[in-house]
């Protein structure tokens, strides 16, 4: 049975608070929000997967778009909306698999660690409710390509790291405190620069040389 309560996360929250616990609280506690082109872009790519057909039929694939999942143990207690699960019938029965769409692919690495924890949650979710052990991608829309993440063997690590960061969050919300700016923030493509204003508060930890060579270096990126 799903019941939603005031400790029920959802899972955009949990990438939101991996990429900048600061930008989280100001957007779950202060209710802030503001847009910029990276979140134009993702909401483009997501109302477009979204308002794709409820299902479709191909090659023997069963393809659903914005599929509403949850997991109400107690130590989770998440829920989400996955943009794409796949799912694939044959004589060993069905194969489930969750697909996530990413605007841009990451330049060093194929997926950013606030994602890959976005995809686990997700994950925790379709086995959970199928009773399954799903396969799990990002899609990158500018290289039109699919990474697959493999889980299985660093499970128990994941799920003590999301049991832990889900105890921060929900400790943030009670006690209603927006967490404060680090100074390893990716600030650059964050919508909330303007309102956050990062370097008043991190220029206190920096040169003035240190700050112009940061700024400079955001505006050439
Ligand atoms: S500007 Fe930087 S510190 Fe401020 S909310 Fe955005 S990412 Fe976080």
């Amino acid at each position: 049975m799903l019941i939603f309560d005031d400790d029920t996360i959802s899972i955009r929250s949990v990438q939101h608070f991996l990429y900048c616990q600061h930008r989280w609280g100001l957007l779950n506690i202060d209710d802030v929000w503001a847009e910029n082109a990276f979140v134009t872009k993702a909401n483009i790519i997501h109302k477009h997967v979204h308002n794709s057909d409820t299902m479709r039929l191909r090659a023997g694939v069963k393809t659903y778009y914005a599929v509403p999942v949850f997991n109400n143990r107690v130590e989770y207690n998440i829920y989400g909306v996955l943009d794409c699960l796949e799912v694939t019938t044959n004589v060993g029965g069905k194969i489930f698999s969750i697909v996530e769409y990413k605007p841009t692919k990451p330049r060093n690495t194929d997926y950013n660690y606030d994602d890959m924890m976005q995809v686990y949650a997700q994950k925790i979710c379709v086995d959970n409710i199928f009773n399954t052990d799903c396969n799990t991608y990002i899609y990158y829309a500018d290289t039109k390509s699919r990474v697959k993440l493999t889980f299985n063997q660093c499970n128990k690590e994941l799920s003590a790291q999301l049991i832990a960061l889900l105890s921060r969050m929900r400790a943030y919300s009670k006690s209603g405190t927006i967490p404060p700016i680090s100074s390893s923030n990716q600030c650059s493509g964050c919508s909330l620069k303007d309102v956050c204003m990062p370097y008043s508060v991190i220029k206190i930890h920096k040169t003035t040389k240190e700050q112009i060579i940061t700024m400079v270096n955001e505006v050439i990126e």
